[in-house]
């Protein structure tokens, strides 16, 4: 069943579940409790997605469509504008500064280096992030999840980035 990239207001709870990364264990919970370990052996879990639930675009016009909604800092974050695909938050609950809306640089020196047709490379700059680093993207995802759990405080071992 295809569902509209429009339908930005929509939770989808099922689309996603925390998985135990032991192969022996491979228990799985749901994506919207707090886990920082798998209650059955104590490995570590990972998001897992089924894809064949997801929400698919019918066209690529609904992305412009979304694009032209960008006064909205939903649809303005180069992470949650994808929000389709990270359903578990509700978006009055998600944690943005604009992260990942960094600007692709044409790369022709490159290109020629590693063999692309000149004008046809791009290089996303992820040091324009609101805090200079990448990491910007995967930390409104945490923090939005903080939220989403009434967390008061958060913290988070980092050797710079992350904690940035
Ligand atoms: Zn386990």
């Amino acid at each position: 069943m295809l569902q509209s990239v429009t339908q930005h207001n929509a939770m989808q709870t099922d689309l996603a579940i925390q998985r135990c990364i032991n192969p022996s264990c491979h228990a799985s919970y749901e994506a919207r409790t707090i886990r920082t370990s798998c209650d059955r052996c104590g490995d570590l879990l990972d998001i897992e997605y089924d894809w064949s639930r997801a929400a698919v675009p019918a066209s690529l016009s609904e992305f412009e469509e979304a694009w032209s909604q960008r006064t909205n800092p939903v649809r303005f974050s180069g992470v949650w504008r994808f929000h389709e695909l990270l359903p578990f938050v509700p978006q009055d609950q998600v944690i943005t500064v604009g992260e990942g809306q960094t600007l692709l640089q044409q790369a022709n020196h490159v290109a020629k280096y590693v063999g692309v047709n000149t004008n046809q490379l791009f290089l996303q700059y992820e040091g324009m992030n609101p805090s200079g680093s990448f990491k910007d993207n995967g930390m409104c995802a945490a923090v939005t999840h903080a939220n989403m759990m009434n967390a008061k405080r958060a913290a988070c071992a980092s050797t710079v980035n992350t904690s940035a």
